[in-house]
């Protein structure tokens, strides 16, 4: 199974997505997500530039030895770029191994642990009125878990909820460059209670109720919310404070019993390795596409088992579907998995990936199909311009469909 191709692309079906296909001697084909959002173009030129070169000739069927050569080869290790371009080459492998064996990558790893996969969407309104009609509109679409976001009185901007009229969510690194906003943290814990407050009273508490602050609080601060938060029973709450200090965790969990889900923006087992030693979180949210692919979750995953933590991967419309498919099929294994962001992908996306998976009742299932069970449509992705995200503007010229092969 000598890997004969690996070939990079860049497309924009709504959302920037970088993928990477790898074509072996016999034609097996693998692809991985190498999408970092708000930073895709230099996750391409690693992987163009210092990656494809040193696969070619490789076995593909030696995945855990090439992600070592990877991570220990580069010297510099670590990192959300170079992370995310050893995960997507971990992904392709796990496909063309799938593949290779006629069995879903699920089955590789050991088989499932559930019938499906737990999901939360994202219900969020521009006032608490708004926000009860995204959140029955979500259950009408059979949603049994929900992160809840509203507007903040006040405050000009409040995270996750648009300012655009036509729709209620707004996407982080969305925009030619990073917006600043104001914000006030007291007008936030005071009013946060009152948002799970009215859905409760609304809605009862049969459903998981999940909420994301952000990174926007201190440690005392964000211990004040959970607090005060503990009689509306969240599922968790999410990026209560930022987590580089990983020891300014033990401030929240000594004073309150709200779980605490951290770890959408960590990129490997170093970034929580104090945080699941001491229990002082509840779920790690890092994804299959930032972390190091599924043989570097993996690990931590079992890491976490040790102290009873769980998995909660983030999930929204800037990971592709085939970065969530990884996720689904490591999900259907972890012994510990927890839940799993899920958001939904629009129709022109979709176009571009053709996926497998179902959703029913609020659960995911990955299919059946070997491999990861997602087809990267490349026609379809050669239509679809990369959008400035983040970048410099000279990149709104590039071709929409990026291509290196090295051969
Ligand atoms: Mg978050």
């Amino acid at each position: 199974m000598k890997i004969e191709k690996a070939e990079v692309f860049v497309t924009c079906p709504d959302r920037n997505y970088v993928i990477l296909k790898i074509t072996t001697e016999s034609g097996l084909v693998g692809i991985g997500d190498a999408t970092l959002n708000g930073r895709e173009i230099a996750v391409s030129a690693y992987l163009e530039n210092h990656i494809c070169p040193q696969l070619i000739g490789k076995d593909a069927k030696n995945i855990e030895d090439i992600w070592q050569l990877l991570y220990r080869g580069a010297y510099w290790r670590r990192g959300p770029v170079t992370m995310t371009a050893i995960a997507a080459v971990d992904v392709a492998l796990w496909d063309i191994k799938g593949k290779a064996a006629n069995m879903p990558i699920f089955d590789l790893l050991g088989g499932s642990s559930r019938d499906g996969l737990l999901v939360y969407g994202h219900a969020t309104g521009k006032s608490i009125d708004q926000l009860i009609d995204e959140y029955h509109k979500h259950k009408e679409m059979g949603y049994r878990a929900l992160r809840v976001q509203a507007s903040i009185p006040g405050i000009e901007r409040s995270y996750g909820v648009s300012k655009d009229k036509s729709s209620t969510y707004e996407p982080a690194t969305k925009g030619a460059i990073p917006e600043e906003e104001n914000w006030s943290t007291e007008k936030y814990l005071s009013y946060a209670p009152k948002i799970f407050d009215a859905i409760r009273n609304k809605f009862g508490f049969d459903d998981h109720l999940l909420h994301d602050a952000h990174h926007r609080l201190t440690p005392l601060e964000a211990a004040q919310l959970g607090k005060s938060v503990e009689d509306f029973k969240l599922f968790w709450l999410e990026d209560p404070t930022p987590a580089e200090n990983q020891e300014s965790f033990r401030m929240i969990r000594q004073h309150t019993t709200t779980p605490i889900a951290v770890g959408e923006i960590f990129n490997s087992i170093w970034d929580c390795k104090t945080l699941i030693e001491e229990q002082l979180v509840d779920y790690i949210r890092a994804t299959v596409c930032h972390a190091g692919g599924i043989t570097h979750l993996r690990r931590i995953a079992d890491f976490a088992s040790l102290y009873q933590i769980k998995m909660g991967a983030h999930g929204p419309s800037d990971i592709s579907p085939a970065g969530m498919a990884a996720g689904l099929h490591l999900g259907m294994w972890i012994p510990n998995f927890g839940i799993q962001e899920f958001m939904g992908y629009s129709e022109k996306m979709l176009s571009v990936f053709n996926v497998n998976w179902t959703f029913e009742d609020g659960y995911l299932h990955p299919g059946f199909k070997p491999g990861l069970g997602v087809d990267f449509i490349e026609d379809e992705a050669a239509k679809y311009l990369i959008s400035r995200s983040f970048t410099n503007s000279s990149l709104n010229r590039r071709d929409s469909l990026e291509l290196v092969s090295w051969v």
